[in-house]
């Protein structure tokens, strides 16, 4: 076995050693039932193959992993125009916190908080139906991936819609502060439907080739829109939790409350992790172990 396979061995059995999984996110009903032992890791590295190890081919709940395709589709479509509507600060305040949109007048800190989030997708809605816009974000992930064999499941969606008070009470203070262009909860339906999209981590890792600069990537996406997306995942990928993981990991994240997480190793790797127990931050707990254990056996670092 070559080393990155060894490495990636040696970090399967060290995460089931442990046995140290956390909770899978209790607000979703959908979610709150998967079964938290569990865990893959996919890595796709410059020449184009991918190696994984655990459930790779397990189809999960991305989450909010979606809004860094849902913004790659919005500045494609408005350029800089949104950050007239949103911020690109890292804050140390919760992914669904509300706090800031009061400071702010209804200016979310960044693309990747909720709120933020919920103003992107209103961007890429405008104009639209919801199901034209959710079908350019699952239109995109699958030409990034380079499958069409990735779906929204309607059930996690409908599960988020019925108890998601937090999300909607956002969503309706940034109308009030004149923050949505569309019906707050037509944006909403589409938000809970691009956070339900499901991947497996090998199909995952073989989104982020373009994100990498990896030369096996289809051109999808610009460059500038890729480093954009990058310095974003650095700085905000990981909520109030985005420090300590460039302290502990130094690559760009992203992670999602259904225990994903989308690691970028520029020029060298694109990399998947899941595992659907999650820490306080509402990030994987052990995914972000994993990563971290990743980046020092491998020495990938952007630092
Ligand atoms: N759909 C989730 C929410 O809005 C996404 C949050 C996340 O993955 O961090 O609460």
């Amino acid at each position: 076995m070559d080393s990155l396979g060894q490495a990636l061995e040696e970090i399967h059995d060290r995460i089931h050693e442990e046995a140290d999984w956390g909770l899978p996110a209790q607000y979703i009903p959908e979610l709150a039932n998967v079964v938290p032992e569990q865990f893959a890791i996919s890595v796709v590295t410059a020449d184009g193959s991918c190696h994984s190890v655990g459930q790779a081919q397990r189809p999960f709940s991305i989450q909010s992993i979606s809004k860094v395709f849902a913004l790659i589709a919005t500045l494609g479509r408005i350029g800089d125009q949104l950050w007239t509507r949103v911020g690109r600060e890292p804050t140390r305040t919760a992914f669904d916190s509300i706090m800031l949109l009061e400071t702010d007048s209804g200016r979310p800190p960044n693309p990747f908080v909720n709120a933020g989030a919920i103003v992107t997708t209103d961007a890429l809605l405008s104009g639209r139906e919801p199901r034209q816009a959710l079908a350019e974000i699952l239109g995109l992930i699958r030409a990034m991936a380079g499958t069409d064999d990735i779906y929204i499941n309607n059930e996690v969606a409908d599960s988020e819609k019925r108890t998601g008070a937090r999300n909607k009470a956002l969503a309706h203070y940034l109308a009030s502060h004149g923050n949505l262009r569309n019906d707050p909860d037509l944006t909403l339906g589409t938000y809970f439907h691009q956070c339900a999209i499901e991947m497996t981590t090998e199909q995952l890792a073989m989104s982020g080739r373009v994100l990498a600069g990896l030369e096996c990537a289809p051109r999808t996406i610009s460059r500038m829109h890729a480093k954009r997306a990058n310095a974003l995942m650095m700085t905000c990928g990981h909520y109030d939790a985005s420090g300590e993981f460039a302290f502990k990991v130094g690559l760009p994240g992203k992670s999602g409350v259904g225990g994903g997480i989308l690691l970028i190793a520029p020029r060298k790797a694109s990399i998947a992790i899941w595992s659907p127990g999650l820490n306080g931050y509402g990030n994987s707990h052990a995914g972000t172990r994993a990563a971290a254990m990743l980046a020092r056996s491998t020495g990938w670092s952007v630092f």
